[in-house]
């Protein structure tokens, strides 16, 4: 699509050009010249009408290839394919490069994965405006499922194991760290039940006590790791699952480069306040690596509670 408008567009060039070079040579000649304006016209009428087609062709075949994306790149896109009907020749050159970048973005590997939400409750807005949403008893901010301290999960879902397109994006993850830094990780803790949480949530609690228990675990049905979206990294010869892992130059990698693959750092270090948890280096949540770059935040990690403004405290 992309050769073919700047086909259409030199094209369109070289018309323009032989034109005033034939009415600048015939300039006295009137009847000649205005039957060259003629031709050159119809040519470019027809060129815009071909570029039309492509333009509509385009169109549905990008809607195509966003059939399994978010509701938002879609209607995204769709905006752009517009904005470029209404345009000149010489501009939807310009627009199409822009939209064929935001394809390979949006048709990428680490799509957001997305729900059909028909049929949901409307719950209102985050205190930033976005759409929180609940079926079957699971909450979804923008679309996003979501399990913290406020937004628990029904005790029936059980996904049963990691998502699929999260299992092959931490492989990814895995593969990169080893072929970049020759580390070897692999996720240790990862899908959970909500029995195996209630189980491991009592043996805390009659640790630690409950106050502290609630600080590194989840109750449960608030566990992250019941979403099938979260999973625990642990590396060769390092720590797993503890703070002693934080300083380790894996957990630096991990840090500076989850979001590539999708991933967020879900309980950033200094944001207890945020997500209701301490600092997890080795806990990770799929969102897809749009979201994922922007809480990325160029290595200042956001939480995904402020940037949609929501809260994570448990009612009780
Ligand atoms: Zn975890």
């Amino acid at each position: 699509m992309k050769i073919y408008n700047i086909v259409i567009l030199c094209l369109w060039i070289i018309y323009t050009f032989v034109y005033f070079l034939m009415f600048s040579k015939n300039k006295k000649k009137k009847r000649k010249s205005n039957k060259y304006f003629k031709v050159v016209l119809f040519l470019l009428i027809i060129t815009v009408f071909i570029n039309g087609i492509g333009i509509i062709s385009s169109k549905t075949k990008a809607n195509t290839n966003n059939t399994t994306t978010t509701p938002s790149s879609v209607s995204e896109e769709t905006s752009e394919v517009t904005t470029m009907e209404e345009t000149t020749t010489e501009e939807t050159t310009t627009v199409t490069t822009k939209s064929t970048t935001t394809k390979s973005q949006s048709n990428g590997t680490y799509k957001k994965i997305s729900y059909d939400l028909s049929g949901a409750i409307d719950k209102g807005k985050t205190s930033k405006g976005y759409s929180i949403q609940e079926k079957n008893g699971i909450t979804y901010i923008d679309g996003y499922m979501i399990a913290n301290k406020t937004y628990g999960l029904p005790e029936s879902f059980n996904p049963g194991k990691l998502d699929s397109t999260v299992e092959a994006a931490a492989s990814k993850m895995y593969q990169a760290a080893k072929n970049e830094k020759g580390y070897n990780m692999w996720g240790q803790s990862q899908f959970r039940s909500y029995e195996t949480q209630k189980k491991l949530y009592n043996n805390y609690v009659a640790r630690d006590g409950k106050s502290a228990a609630d600080t590194y675990s989840a109750r449960p049905g608030f566990s992250e790791h019941q979403t099938g979206l979260a999973f625990d990294v642990c590396a060769k010869g390092k720590p797993c699952i503890t703070s002693d892992f934080n300083n380790t130059p894996e957990a630096k990698w991990l840090s500076d480069n989850a979001w590539r693959f999708g991933f967020i750092l879900r309980y950033v270090n200094g944001k207890t306040n945020e997500t209701g948890y301490k600092y997890e280096s080795w806990h990770f949540r799929y969102v897809g690596s749009e979201l994922a770059e922007k809480l990325y935040n160029n290595g200042n990690w956001i939480t995904m509670e402020s940037y949609f403004g929501f809260d994570s405290v448990y009612k009780d």
